[in-house]
């Protein structure tokens, strides 16, 4: 606890560092509350540098909220599409779309409004509104939150919810009501530059004096390890069709009708974005058969039995607690099968679709086959 002579010291070095070495970031070059929200959703999950591309593209094509709760939900999941955690995306535009009927397009300045909105948590309205519009709100995210538990030599779990509460609380108290929107930007850039999880840089960081942690030689161990979920082994098989156009198809996100089937309901969480995907199926045992098998469903006639598998290499991916494995298979036609509901698309360019990480993945994998495939015929 610092009187409130050290609380002003605290304040007036953390915000000076902050000012003189802060990084020159395209949302810190802004008030407008759009922008800034958008931000904010982007960084949940995603680092700085792969964040930007991404940031300057959607706004390009979405200048505003009008823009945006207008747009066809294709193209936003298109443009979000690498991003990952597409529900974020999906929020996003609801929440426009509610901004345009409710708010008039502008975003609105009340906190209650703020949180009312699809994907907005204390979190983020605290750092948007602090932010555009100097609301005394702190943040409290995962960076803000290591800090204060050195800060502090806060042992425990700090994601556990009364020791939390208690975080946001010092968070509140070292808030400096005069500029609480570069206040709480710097709580968060001494998270991220500083006090980073492994090796905090305590020599060159503007609150040391005041940091338990680092008095005590603890710094680098706090926050205490959470008990980690065991992770749950997947295995999916694609297909990855290609006919002699370089042309392969995609199934759409699946609708409640065709998540029914056993063979969708499985992989569907897993593929989490509800994005356009290879014919996929999850199974650990024979995943191979089982894709033949789900072909066999999806195309039918005699075509089906005659298509040549050949495997590429596996693609290995993470979500959450879930390590997948999954084995693509190129299947080489003259003429793609009709699939109800998919769409063609250029094996090289599949990105014209809204897909995921995973699908990119599996596509690279297809390609790489191919390419051997190609140089195997030209040696013989
Ligand atoms: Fe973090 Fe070290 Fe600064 Fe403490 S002194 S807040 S551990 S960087």
């Amino acid at each position: 606890m610092l009187n409130g002579r050290e609380l002003a010291t605290f304040r007036k070095q953390l915000l000076g560092w902050f000012r003189q070495f802060r990084r020159d970031l395209p949302w810190r070059r802004t008030k407008d509350p759009y922008r800034i929200w958008l931000s904010e959703i982007m960084l949940q999950q995603t680092r700085v540098a792969a964040a930007v591309p991404y940031y300057e593209r959607f706004l390009e094509r979405f200048p505003g909220v009008p823009a945006l709760a207008a747009a066809p939900q294709q193209e936003v999941l298109r443009l979000w599409s690498g991003l990952g955690y597409y529900r974020r995306a999906r929020n996003l535009q609801k929440a426009a779309q509610q901004i345009v009927a409710k708010h008039g397009g502008q975003f609105p300045a009340r906190w209650d409004d703020a949180l009312a909105l699809p994907g907005i948590g204390t979190y983020t309205a605290a750092a948007i509104l602090s932010i555009a519009f100097g609301e005394k709100q702190a943040v409290l995210d995962g960076n803000v939150a290591r800090v204060l538990a050195r800060l502090g030599a806060i042992h425990g779990d700090i994601r556990e919810s009364r020791r939390w509460q208690e975080l946001q609380a010092s968070a509140d108290g070292l808030l400096e009501p005069k500029s609480p929107g570069d206040w709480n930007q710097a709580m968060m850039e001494l998270g991220a530059t500083l006090c980073i999880p492994k090796s905090p840089q305590c020599l060159l960081c503007p609150v040391a004096q005041f940091c338990e942690g680092r008095r005590l030689g603890i710094a680098e161990s706090l926050p205490e390890k959470r008990k980690k979920r065991a992770a749950v082994d997947v295995i999916l098989a694609a297909a990855v069709f290609l006919d002699e156009n370089g042309w392969t198809l995609l199934l759409p996100a699946p609708s409640k009708e065709n998540q029914s089937q056993e063979s969708l309901a499985e992989y569907v969480p897993l593929l989490v974005s509800n994005l356009w995907h290879f014919p996929t199926v999850a199974g650990l045992r024979n995943p191979a058969a089982k894709l033949r098998a789900y072909l066999g469903k999806l195309i039918r006639g005699s075509r089906n039995r005659s298509l040549r598998f050949v495997p590429a290499d596996e693609v290995h991916h993470t979500v959450t607690y879930r390590d997948i494995t999954i084995k693509p298979s190129l299947i080489r036609v003259k003429r793609l099968p009709r699939i109800k509901g998919s769409e063609r698309v250029q094996l090289n360019d599949i990105s014209v679709l809204p897909v995921s990480n995973l699908t990119h993945k599996v596509a690279r994998a297809a390609r790489a086959a191919l390419a051997a495939a190609a140089s195997a015929a030209a040696r013989r």
